[in-house]
Parts: C-alpha cells; sequence; structure tokens
C-alpha cells in the first residue's frame, strides 16, 4: 500500500464506461478496504466530474488538454484537489501512479493498449478487461507480467470463471500437467442467435446492442453480436492459460448462467454459475485471493431454470472462424484482425458499413496486410495503424459500391 492509511489504492482507467462504473460500484460498497487512486475517461467530462465528487482521486485525465483544463477549474471550485492531466501522458500517469496498488484496465479497445501496459510495467495488480490489449500483443504482454512481477487477474466474465475452475498452476507448467482436457468458453449467441440470415444485412445498431443478457458497451456489444468477442476470447484464453485454440473450445449458452467451465482427464467438468453482472468478476478481481459482497443479485438456481448448449454456426458467426485463421497465422495477425474489427464496427455503429460486411472487412485485411513476428509493441502498432487504413478503404470501396 502506498499511502499509509491502511487501504488499497485503485485506479480505474476508462472509468466512465461500463466496466468502469460498475467497479466504481463495487469499490463504493467496500471504502473501509480501497482507495481511488485516478479516474480516466476520453471525453465523457461530465461523468468524470461527477466520479470524481464522489471518490475523490488524486489524478483525472481527459483525453484533450482543453477539456482537462475545465475539469480542472471545476474541481478546484467544487473544493476538490485532484489534478488533472490529458492525453496518452496523462493515461500513463494514472497507470503508474505510486499510490495506486491495482489497475483496472477498462479503455475500450487498441486505446488501451499502452496505459495498460505502463501499469504493468510498473508491477500492478493489472484486473484484465480491456482484451484488445492483449490480443494485440501476446507473449509480449505475457513476457512484461512476469517480468515486472505484475498480478494479472481477468474480468473479462468467461475468463475470471475460468480463473476460478482452474487448479493452481505453477509458472512453466501446461495444462495437461494439472490434468486439464480444456477450456469450454461459453458465449450467448448475441441478440441474432436465431434471427434469419437473409435478415442480418438490414439490422441495425440500436439492434446489435440490445443484447439479451448483458449490459455493456457499444463496442463489445456489436462484438458480442459478430461473435468477434469470443474469436477475441479465445485469442484472451490462450495466451492468460498458456494454451491452444485445439484446448478452447466454444460453446454456445444462450441463458449466460454458466460464464464457462474447465474439463478436466478424469471427465469432472468444473463450471462457474452467477447472475450475469460484472461486479461478480470485478469483485473478484478485487478481493483475491478473498472474496467479498459484488452487490450483485445472487443466483437463485431453482429459478433460473435450464441450462442449454448449442455447437456455434461458422455461417452466421463468420467473424469467429476470422480470429481462428489469425491465431493459427501467428505473430500480428492477431493484432490486425483487431484493427480491422474496430473499423468495420466503428463503421457500422456510424451507419457506413452493413452488419454482414464487418467480416467482409476483416478477412479483405487478413488477406492484404502482410504479419510479422513482432520484435516490440512498435512493430505490433505498426501493423495496427496499416490494417486501419487497408480497412478504412475497404469500407470505402464497401460504402461506393453500395452507393445508388
Ligand atoms: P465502454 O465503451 O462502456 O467504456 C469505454 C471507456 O474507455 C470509457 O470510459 C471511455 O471514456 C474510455 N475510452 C474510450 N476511448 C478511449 C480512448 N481513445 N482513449 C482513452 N479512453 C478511452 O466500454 P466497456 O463496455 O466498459 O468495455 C471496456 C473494455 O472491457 C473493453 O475492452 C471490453 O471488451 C471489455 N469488457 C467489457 C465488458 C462489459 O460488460 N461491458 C465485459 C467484458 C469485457
Ligand atoms: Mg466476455
Amino acid at each position: 500500500m502506498a499511502e499509509n492509511d491502511g487501504l488499497i489504492g485503485v485506479t480505474v482507467l476508462g472509468a466512465t464506461g461500463s466496466v468502469g462504473m460498475n467497479t466504481l460500484d463495487v469499490l463504493a460498497r467496500h471504502r473501509d478496504r480501497y482507495r481511488v487512486a485516478a479516474l480516466t475517461a476520453h471525453t465523457d467530462s461530465e461523468r468524470l466530474f461527477a466520479c470524481c465528487r464522489e471518490h475523490r482521486p488524486e489524478l483525472a485525465v481527459l483525453g484533450r488538454a482543453g477539456d482537462a483544463a475545465a475539469l480542472q477549474d471545476r474541481l478546484r471550485e467544487a473544493g476538490l484537489d485532484t489534478q488533472v492531466l490529458s492525453g496518452p501522458e496523462g493515461l500513463e500517469a494514472a497507470a503508474r501512479l505510486p499510490s495506486a496498488d491495482y489497475v483496472m484496465a477498462a479503455i475500450v479497445g487498441a486505446a488501451g493498449l499502452l496505459p495498460t501496459l505502463a501499469a504493468v510495467r510498473a508491477g500492478k495488480r493489472v484486473m484484465l478487461a480491456n482484451k484488445e490489449a492483449l490480443v494485440m500483443t501476446g507473449r509480449i504482454f505475457m513476457d512484461e507480467v512476469e517480468r515486472c512481477g505484475a498480478e494479472l487477474l481477468p474480468i473479462d466474465s468467461e475468463h475470471n470463471a475460468v480463473f476460478q475452475c482452474m487448479p493452481p498452476r505453477a509458472a512453466g507448467a501446461d495444462l495437461e500437467d494439472v490434468g486439464v482436457e480444456r477450456i469450454l468458453l461459453t458465449a450467448s449467441g448475441g441478440p441474432f442467435r436465431t434471427t434469419p440470415l437473409s435478415e442480418l444485412h438490414a439490422v441495425t445498431p440500436e439492434q446489435a446492442c440490445a443484447h439479451p443478457n448483458w449490459v455493456m458497451g457499444r463496442k463489445i456489444s456489436v462484438d458480442s453480436a459478430t461473435m468477434m468477442n469470443k474469436g477475441l476470447e479465445v485469442i484472451e484464453a490462450c495466451w492468460l492459460f498458456r494454451t491452444t485454440p485445439e484446448r478452447v473450445r466454444v460453446v454456445l449458452h444462450p441463458q449466460s448462467t454458466i460464464h464457462s467451465m474447465v474439463e478436466y482427464v478424469d471427465g469432472s467438468i468444473l463450471a462457474h454459475l452467477a447472475t450475469p453482472d460484472m461486479r461478480v468478476p470485478i469483485a473478484h478481481a478485487l478481493a483475491w485471493p478473498g472474496r467479498m459482497r459484488s452487490g450483485a443479485e445472487p443466483l437463485d438456481i431453482v429459478a433460473s431454470g435450464r441450462l442449454d448448449f448449442e455447437e456455434p454456426d461458422l455461417e452466421r458467426f463468420p467473424c469467429l472462424a476470422l480470429a481462428y485463421r489469425a491465431i493459427a497465422a501467428g505473430g500480428t495477425a492477431t493484432a490486425v484482425l483487431n484493427a480491422a474489427n474496430e473499423v468495420a464496427v466503428q463503421s457500422f455503429l456510424e451507419r457506413r458499413l452493413p452488419f454482414t460486411a464487418i467480416p467482409q472487412v476483416i478477412e479483405a485485411t487478413l488477406d492484404a496486410v502482410e504479419f510479422h513476428a513482432p520484435d516490440g509493441v512498435d512493430a505490433v502498432l505498426a501493423d495496427d495503424a496499416q490494417a486501419r487504413t487497408v480497412a478504412a478503404r475497404m469500407v470505402a470501396r464497401h460504402a461506393s459500391r453500395a452507393a445508388p
């Protein structure tokens, strides 16, 4: 603990988002254990102001310098001595802040990579929601965790579930060494699991963001509708649990009651069940290896009733197959996949690309960009940038073809 109040300092990167606000909700229930060290947001200064008033962090960060200066004035007027910084340097300062013991990495997309890595390099307990950071940098990220003595705890509900069902494992041991046969990653199938395929081209961002079981940010909601989210999660699972995609089986489970499972060589399957509420994995990662109340409704196992399982349909969800293709290609292919997906999803959200063209843009980008075995983060970012350029061109081409 960096300060003498006996409290654990927690920084929340992406505090104004869905995971960020859930984290603040859990922290507010345990003010006797945790102190909020730093909070960051991209543009939502109104919400960040409200969060600062409630949690009184030492540091707050916004994307633009002008917004940061305005927030600094408002906070001073409100009697708070929170310092406000901006831009990438501000984010890294928040991630490295000496008074923060834990860092919640809850920025969405590639924008979270450098601040999340900064938290890793500062040896923090890193609670990872920002799966894109790990998908982009894979081995580099995991090597930095090891080298810097950081603690990595998964927040993604599936990976948190797997973490809870896994046996302890010495560094370097394989899954087989501890009797694990495979990981069963559950997926709800999103809002279009049963929509006729012929109707998918016309679905709107509003329909795609209306997830049946979870309330989340817009990008991950679209990823859930295409099942790219599950593709990114397979990649995430391979790195977090040091295994290969052959040992990760995706299972459709529409109720989202089981958050994932671990299958053992003796035939045992351990499952993690809870209501679909991100406060469950967040409280787990904060309290680990202990337990504390999360604020989530307990799961009523009788009322929840059925547990259904299905094989995912790769014709309906081509993004899942593209993710497997990128894992098999290795190197920066998963960063290219992620970048192309971010561009395609943003274009869909801005109504410049139909839903069914999302996988087309990603596939065309994977075909066009050359992958490398990256020697560092800069090499990953170079391929990420190239993929964004190519994907944007594919989106524009699509729009010009579709024009009347
Ligand atoms: P969100 O869109 O609700 O929030 C994103 C946060 O990141 C906001 O605070 C925003 O201000 C900040 N942000 C956005 N762009 C930024 C930029 N360029 N620079 C700095 N900050 C920026 O997203 P979310 O749903 O909370 O998801 C956050 C991450 O957690 C994603 O990686 C997502 O995949 C993962 N995740 C989310 C959920 C969930 O339930 N929402 C579940 C599992 C994993
Ligand atoms: Mg998930």
